[in-house]
């Protein structure tokens, strides 16, 4: 629209409006409860964004949006009048349609904080051997002793939660690590429930399938549901039908602490564009404080706190984080971090349109010292994602303070925020699934990697893994095949694969190379593409399941990560270790089982012997007695 035609639209509204009734004075007093108003109807607005400094001038007008803006987004949703005044500033924009209502109740896909953590809880006791539940700290409303909100409701505050997800019982060494966390802007309600749901993918995938089998054996993973839950206390408080109230849930972005001189002052009931607390993404001790990098007004959306780090959630955070991954990058801007760095971290958000990776560095439009690796992390990464592609951008003007560029800047890792597909920070219900479906194949690729992204990425993949037969008598021979496909890692000639087999559980293979070769089908190792074969045998291999783990090597000499296909060791029952012959070992072994199983509550089912092998679910003196009774026999 041309700005003389807004001009002309504007001026026949004001001409309509000065010919209607004045409205009614409104009441000076209310009192008791308020009848509930509808929210304002909400549009979708597509912008068309020049350059970083506008969308940064438009953040500053939406700053709601602030976070969305800075990835590019080019769809959000607004008022009437936003819209209005964005188009008599001369903004280029059209309005799309009618967006989702705020919602006047609480969404039923979504969990509450209280669900949330319960069912943490609960899942770890079902789950000892996959899931710990560490408490990492205290947020700032715990840390007081409780606090109090502008209205004065009363909060008790909350320990910070994360989850460790692996193979407890699994050999080791393990050699990568993974941490992922939800809710950080606490409205971005859809951010948790995908946490919850890779957490449930992994440990539901133990032993159904081969490649979560092999990453729970060598992989942490760790998983916050959400990093800031006194935000999210906030954004479900305002489902109360009593004054302040209304009705449905604010669009809390900040953390709970209204200590900060002005906190007052802030709008309450709070509103989606002024509330009190801080930005917990522009809370990081890396780089806060830069030029135009977080707002220093207390309501507003992108306030960067009193100083860096200053909040409980963010050091714990870092201090966490740092626990588990060591810091690997030299201090100067533009030192890189080695590519044999190791751990990963994706922080979750909600909403850009089409789904968005934000790609490290945000403080400043210059390309971080690891930037190429950077990126082609970030490309592979959106190869797992399908409907839609997810984009990738650098931020387009300075956000400092911000968790990805703590966590790559500190510790040199690859580190990005991904802004979900979506429709509002309340994402509609009928989407969620689909939103939460897309991902999970992404956060397993990130797990994946871990170990070595900057090298694994350049690594080709070994894709469509199988074995010639998923039940094989000890000592028979098995073959197992595998695609090794280098056109999404740089597309060099693969040069070699090799293959292990592990049993579930066991020790964590040696460096690249250490596995046996396998053959290329047609002879020759030429191609990007390079069917891959090997003859393995079993011999040696007692009873059990296993995994057949490949991988492969371009020209380049870079290692992808492994894959893999899941096969049966099969010997007369009683024989656990396939030697032939019921021996003292396997009594030994047997009595072994049982003692991990009153230990740890966990047991391997090949000790469970009863009904001929067959087993009754309980491992007890009974088996280890029937294997014991084959003492000292010569098996078939
Ligand atoms: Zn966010």
């Amino acid at each position: 629209m041309m700005r003389s035609s807004v001009v002309a639209a504007l001026l026949a509204v004001l001409l309509i409006l000065s010919a209607l009734p004045a409205a009614a004075a409104p009441l000076s007093q209310e009192v008791g409860p308020q009848p509930q108003s509808l929210p304002d109807p909400r549009f979708t607005v597509q912008l068309t964004i020049q350059s970083g400094a506008e969308a940064a001038a438009l953040a500053r007008l939406l700053p709601e949006w602030d976070d969305a803006l800075a990835a590019g987004a080019t769809q959000v949703i607004l008022t009437q009048a936003e819209i209005d005044k964005l188009r008599t500033l001369g903004y280029d924009l059209a309005v799309a349609g009618r967006a989702p209502d705020a919602p006047t109740a609480w969404p039923s896909c979504y969990n509450r904080l209280n669900t949330l953590y319960a069912w943490l809880a609960n899942y770890e006791l079902a789950h000892p051997n996959f899931v710990e539940v560490i408490d990492y700290g205290d947020s700032w409303c715990k840390q007081q002793g409780g606090c109090t909100t502008t209205g004065g409701q009363y909060m008790g505050g909350h320990d910070l939660l994360v989850a460790r997800i692996t193979n407890e019982l699994a050999a080791g060494p393990k050699t990568g690590r993974f941490f992922t966390d939800g809710g950080i802007h606490a409205r971005e309600i859809p951010t948790p429930e995908l946490a919850k749901a890779f957490i449930e993918t992994l440990v539901s995938g133990y032993g159904v399938d081969a490649n979560i089998t092999w990453l729970l054996d060598q992989r942490e993973v760790y998983v916050a549901l959400t990093s800031n839950p006194d935000g999210r206390t906030l954004v479900e408080m305002g489902l109360g039908d009593e004054p302040p109230y209304t009705g449905n849930p604010w669009y809390w972005r900040k953390s709970g602490n209204n200590s900060i001189s002005g906190s007052a002052s802030c709008t309450w009931p709070p509103t989606s564009s002024s509330h009190y607390g801080i930005d917990m993404n522009r809370n990081h001790i890396f780089k806060w404080n830069v030029s135009g990098g977080g707002s220093t007004a207390v309501c507003a959306q992108d306030y960067r706190g009193p100083s860096a780090g200053s909040e409980p959630e963010i050091l714990a955070y870092e201090n966490f984080v740092r626990s588990i991954i060591p810091d690997q990058r030299p201090p100067g801007d533009n030192d890189p971090a080695p590519a044999d760095a190791t751990g990963f971290l994706i922080n979750l958000h909600n909403v850009v349109s089409g789904g968005v990776i934000l790609v490290p560095w945000g403080w400043t439009t210059a390309l971080a010292p690891n930037n190429a690796q950077l990126v082609a992390i970030t490309q592979k990464m959106r190869t797992y994602t399908t409907s839609p592609v997810y984009n990738w951008q650098y931020s387009l003007y300075p956000v400092s303070g911000n968790t990805r560029d703590w966590a790559y800047g500190e510790l040199g890792i690859p580190a990005y925020v991904i802004e979900l597909d979506g429709d509002d920070f309340f994402t509609t219900c009928s989407l969620v699934p689909n939103i939460i479906n897309n991902m999970l194949p992404l956060l397993k690729y990130a797990a994946t990697i871990s170990d070595r992204p900057y090298q694994r990425v350049y690594g080709p993949d070994a894709r469509t893994v199988a074995v010639s037969l998923p039940t094989v008598p000890s000592g028979s021979p098995l073959t197992v095949t595998a695609q090794i496909n280098d056109t999404q890692n740089g597309s060099q000639a693969i040069a070699a694969a090799e293959l292990y087999l592990v049993r579930r559980g066991g020790a964590t293979p040696g460096d690249p190379g250490t596995g046996a070769a396998m053959a290329a089908v047609d002879g020759a190792f030429n191609s990007t593409t390079e069917n891959v074969t090997a003859a393995a045998s079993t011999a040696g291999l007692g009873r059990g399941r296993y995994v057949a783990l490949v991988r492969g090597k371009d020209a380049g000499n870079n290692w992808g990560p492994f894959s893999a296909s899941s096969f049966e060791v099969t010997c007369f029952y009683a024989d656990l270790d396939c030697s032939g012959a019921v021996d003292v070992l396997d009594v030994a072994a047997a009595a072994e089982g049982l003692q991990d199983a009153w230990q740890v509550g966990a047991y391997d089912y090949i000790y469970d012997v009863d009904n001929a092998g067959a087993g009754n679910g309980v491992i007890n003196l009974v088996d280890v007695q029937i294997i014991a009774s084959y003492f000292g026999q010569t098996v078939p």
